[in-house]
């Protein structure tokens, strides 16, 4: 497989390969196993100009009920290799493999570094885009090359880490050179026989006596506490149609933070709920803010809700239209503005929509 030319089909359905399960279709679809084919694939895009969205695993993206006007193409670029270099292990890994797997494989070999980002679903090339993080652990710390094709010319770019501009869930592949490039290959740098540091507290209540910390009992760990947030889509786990947290945690400066713990410590609605930054500005949690704004955990609204597990996970209950997720989105954002004069931004991706259908930060 992959050494054929790519095969675009026409009003190919986009809902069964998202997370989510909503949206129209595609008007044009195809899956790259190569870099030849994302090179095609680019230049068809060109040709038709058109746009171009490129897929993984689909969990980190709203289609609207209209679907997507151009062409979008299912990363499955696959591949696998490492090397040690002094004292680090390089591990190289096709765009189009699953992330969780991935993780998987490296935590078995002793490897440390990613062992806190596992159960994140999704696909190998999508970990930089929107820099994933978890339970104290964010994959630009490991980041060492991602290899791309560049939409523009269909010529062959390498980024270091540097180049890739990573903040906290951003990058320059979601901000300033968003569909830019598309990623066809990721170098991360590992430590063999590392010892995990912990930083996340319901992480560290599995590990009373540190000495014992390895890798794999941390994706163990990892596991078992997104099981219990109902933030795994594996077999054997209960989960819902969704896209993970939809909002980011907004990072808000000094003096609006004082006015927000006014609110919150009137309220008593807030517990580990703020994380000042060495800029001193400080991430507050999108969730305790959307709770406090009048929401529950299994707050429902017709077809749409928040998950009965996480409040920062907005849920499709049954055939939702990314209108309703759109509408009630748009609600959350206006009261939890309304309370506390606090924007919080989605984190997930939207494809089809005009670029207003949630308000963002000027
Ligand atoms: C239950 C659940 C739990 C989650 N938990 C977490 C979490 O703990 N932490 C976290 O950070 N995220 C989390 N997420 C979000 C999501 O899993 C990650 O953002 C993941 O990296 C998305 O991967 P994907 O392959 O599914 O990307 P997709 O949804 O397919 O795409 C997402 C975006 O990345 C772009 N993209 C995808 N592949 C490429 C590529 N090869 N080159 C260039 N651009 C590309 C797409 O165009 C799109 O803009 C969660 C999601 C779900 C559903």
């Amino acid at each position: 497989m992959g050494t054929e030319t790519l095969e675009i089909r026409e009003n190919y359905p986009l809902r069964d390969i998202t997370t989510f399960g909503i949206g129209g279709p595609a008007r044009y679809f195809a899956v790259a196993h190569n870099e030849a084919h994302v090179r095609e694939a680019c230049a068809f895009a060109r040709e038709n100009r058109i746009p171009l969205l490129v897929l993984g695993g689909g969990s980190n993206i709203l289609v609207s009920d209209t679907g997507f006007p151009g062409l979008v193409i299912l990363n499955r670029i696959k591949g696998f290799n490492s090397r040690t270099r002094g004292q680090y292990v390089f591990v190289t890994a096709g765009a189009g493999e699953d992330w969780d797997s991935f993780v998987k494989r490296c935590v078995e070999n002793g490897w440390q570094g990613l062992e806190c980002l596992s159960g994140i679903p999704g696909t190998v090339g999508a970990a930089p885009v929107q820099n994933i993080g978890a339970y104290g652990q964010s994959v630009d710390a490991c980041i060492s090359e991602v290899r791309a094709v560049d939409v523009h010319t269909g010529g062959e770019v390498s980024l270091s880490s540097n180049e890739c501009g990573f903040e906290y869930r951003k990058s320059i592949f979601n901000s300033q050179s968003a569909g830019r490039y598309i990623i066809t290959q990721v170098t991360f740098r590992l430590v063999p026989e590392g010892v995990p540091e912990l930083t996340y507290h319901d992480l560290k209540k599995h590990f009373p006596d540190d000495s014992a910390v390895t890798p794999a009992k941390v994706r163990n760990a990892v596991l078992e506490v997104r099981n219990g947030k109902g933030l795994l889509i594996l077999e054997g786990y209960e989960s819902f149609k969704s896209a993970g947290s939809f909002f980011k945690n907004p990072v808000i400066s000094a003096g609006q933070f004082e006015k927000v713990n006014e609110i919150i410590q009137k309220e008593g609605c807030g517990a580990n709920w703020a994380w000042p930054r060495r800029s001193g500005d400080i991430k507050v949690s999108a969730a305790c803010l959307i709770q406090c704004a009048g929401y529950t955990r299994g707050h429902r609204q017709g077809n749409v809700g928040l998950s009965p597990k996480h409040t920062l996970v907005i849920i499709n209950h049954h055939d939702a239209a990314a209108a309703e997720v759109i509408a009630f989105a748009r609600q959350v954002q206006g009261k939890v503005r309304e309370k506390f004069g606090v924007l919080i931004e989605p984190e997930v991706r939207l494809a089809g929509f005009a670029p207003d259908a949630l308000p963002l930060q000027k």
